[in-house]
């Protein structure tokens, strides 16, 4: 499987990275080996000194497409999560810098931490979920798919032209504002409206 991540879905998140608002969906890959699965606790990794979280709600694709038109894309998916899109953010801006890929600071073993899969009809409307990260009890970053620049069946449309998908992947849908540092010893918790659906500790 793999797990495509979309940059910039957020207005205020864009502008407080100083990036410009996209006219189309920016997005990036990252390998199944950034899956935390089985290997938790995720081990804060050594060639970072800024390792931010950026918590997103996560799309689990269910059926093999490719060239899907928005309005067919919703057939693609029936479950929804949260996960942590971890950035090590001083690397990803060096390469930001050097106008080099993001790889490095964004693909690396446990970057992809995800949680438990929800079927989207226990939810009214998935266009207007709250989710939010907690880190040692209290809330961090708080974000509402309403205010997605691009939505899920318009990412799902526009991801598919270039990049055929397949059942099992994962896609990271962008983060809202609020994005900052976490350290080792942190416990972090993430949820969609009041359900918690992940929950480890840095080591
Ligand atoms: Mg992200």
């Amino acid at each position: 499987m793999k797990i495509i991540c979309i940059g910039r879905n957020y207005i205020d998140h864009a502008k407080e990275l100083n990036n410009p608002i996209p006219k189309e969906p920016v997005f990036f890959l990252k390998p199944d080996t950034a899956l935390l699965q089985n290997r938790v606790p995720f081990i804060y990794p050594g060639f970072t000194k800024d390792l931010h979280h950026e918590v997103e709600i996560v799309v689990k694709i269910n059926k093999i497409g490719k060239h899907i038109e928005e309005r067919f894309a919703h057939k693609y998916y029936n479950e929804i999560s949260v996960g942590v899109d971890f950035t090590a953010r001083d690397v990803q801006q060096l390469c930001k810098e050097k106008g080099l890929p993001w790889e490095k600071a964004k693909a690396f073993d446990g970057s992809a931490p995800t949680g438990k899969f929800i079927p989207i009809s226990e939810f009214q409307d998935i266009n207007k979920l709250e989710f939010s990260i907690q880190i040692n009890g209290e809330t961090r970053q708080k974000g509402n798919t309403q205010d997605m620049i691009f939505n899920i069946n318009q990412i799902i449309a526009y991801v598919s032209q270039f990049v055929t998908l397949k059942i099992g992947d994962y896609i990271f849908t962008g983060t809202p504002a609020g994005v900052s540092s976490v350290k080792i010893d942190d416990k972090i918790d993430c949820f969609i409206e009041d359900k918690k659906l992940l929950s480890f500790n840095v080591k």
